[in-house]
This record gives structure tokens, sequence and C-alpha cells, in this order.
């Protein structure tokens, strides 16, 4: 199973550990599974 990670700075989430897809930020926290985080853009949160 692969990690997610959430990007510190654009608050999205992503399956890459070194870099942000989306903004190309290095502050990158793994999510466990369980955690509701959320998503800028969807205005829901999401369980992973
Ligand atoms: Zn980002």
């Amino acid at each position: 199973m692969s990690k997610i990670y959430y990007c510190v700075d654009c608050k999205r989430v992503g399956t890459n550990s070194d870099v942000c897809l989306y903004c190309n930020g290095t502050y990158l926290k793994p999510i466990t599974q369980g955690t509701s985080v959320n998503i800028i853009g969807t205005k829901k949160k999401e369980k992973f």
C-alpha cells in the first residue's frame, strides 16, 4: 500500500514523498490511514 502525503503549503495530497506535484513544495507530511484532511477546492473532507 502506498503512502499518501499532505502538502502543508497548498494543502493538497499526493503520493510523491519528495516534492509536491502541485506547488513543488517540499514540506510534505505523511498521512496515516483514517486521517481526515480538508482538500482545497473540493470543500469536503476526504478520508484516507
Ligand atoms: Zn503543494
